[in-house]
């Protein structure tokens, strides 16, 4: 059994995985599949050293089996097909006014404590959610990301009949527009990369490059020239914060789902002008998790499609290596089975 473990300054070795018995409270499982997410590959940037313990195992995006249940656990056996939602809360106080997920000594398993990237992990039972039976793990370790999107697309309270653009077709976004359009919205995707446009496109969504399409135009035909309803800010670019709040409608609302490192200008006058609601939307609450788990359970949403590859977990000191290379890359999953 392996584990990949962070070894700081962007480098990764594989080594033996250390096997926790479960405590009270605790179940322990076989992960199966963990997905590489951007803020892994931050971590591989050396970007987040002051944050993550060197050597640790991270990854967060996982599925699995129950492998062993520690004392006082209700509703989970061996063998059951689960996955993690990966936020350690219990650090919540009432100046948090009960929005656990967000609170402020907020602990993010594959960040702040050990993650999936290995092929045994103990975690508390109360970050599992049960896969309903036949759901391919491979699938299910997109839940975590999904829950991402889930959560978005309900802090923009996209309905039915909705016009919703998202500006960032890059994984997050795919996900945002998935779960927007099958809320009953339509979907513009405006994205710079050729080849995550055409992934949009395969997709069946109308997809605009922002160098050299009209996307104003195109969104004020495609909404009797009223804007969208919901604008999604996913590219973490300037530009893209000053496109959301111009494509919003009157009254519509901007959902800012990426990581802003640094204060960028914004548009406060079409706030103004439109009495446009801006929201935030940051990881998940557990209805989310629910939410993702019954999409991928429905398979209505083609998901294998954005899988660009299953990688051994002995290989992802290379995998990262290429990433930082400029291996263009959707998701990419780690076969974390023993
Ligand atoms: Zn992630």
């Amino acid at each position: 059994m392996s584990a990949v473990y962070y070894e700081g300054k962007g480098s990764f070795s594989v080594g033996a995985c250390r096997v926790e018995a479960p405590a009270l409270g605790e179940v322990r499982l076989d992960v199966a599949y963990c997905g590489v997410c951007g803020t892994d590959l931050h971590i591989a940037h050396g970007a987040m050293d002051a944050r993550v313990a060197s050597p640790q195992v991270i990854g967060h995006e996982m599925s699995g089996t129950v492998a062993e249940v520690g004392d006082g656990v209700e509703g989970f056996a061996v063998g059951d097909a689960v996955v993690v939602r990966p936020l350690d809360s219990r650090g919540e106080t009432p100046a948090d006014r009960g929005f656990s997920h967000i609170s402020r000594n907020l602990k993010f398993l594959g960040i702040d404590a050990p993650g999936a990237l290995q092929a045994s992990w103990t975690v508390p039972a109360f970050t599992l959610h049960a896969l309903p039976e036949g759901v391919d793990l491979r699938l299910g370790a997109l839940a975590e990301p999904l829950a991402v999107a889930c959560h978005d697309v309900r802090r923009g309270q996209v309905g039915p009949g909705q016009t919703a653009v998202v500006i960032g077709g890059g994984p997050i976004g795919l996900l945002i527009a998935l779960v927007a359009r099958a809320r009953g919205a339509s979907i513009l995707v405006v994205e710079p990369n050729a080849g995550r446009r055409a992934l949009a496109e395969e997709f069946g969504f109308a997809v605009l490059d922002p160098a050299a399409d009209d996307v104003a135009g195109t969104i004020a035909a495609e909404t009797a020239d009223a804007g969208a309803d919901v604008v999604f800010e996913v590219s973490c670019s300037a530009d893209g914060i000053l496109a959301a709040t111009k494509h919003a409608a009157v009254r519509g609302r901007v959902v800012v789902v990426a990581i802003f490192p640094e204060p960028k200008p914004v548009a406060l006058f079409d706030l103004f002008w439109k009495e446009l609601d801006v929201v935030g939307a940051r990881v998940y609450e557990p209805e989310d998790f629910d939410a993702a788990i019954a999409l991928i359970a429905s398979g209505s949403l083609d998901l294998e499609r954005l899988v660009t590859a299953v990688e051994p977990l002995e290989r992802v000191p290379e995998l990262f290596d290429e990433l930082r290379g400029g291996r263009q890359a959707m998701k990419i999953l780690v076969d974390c089975r023993a």
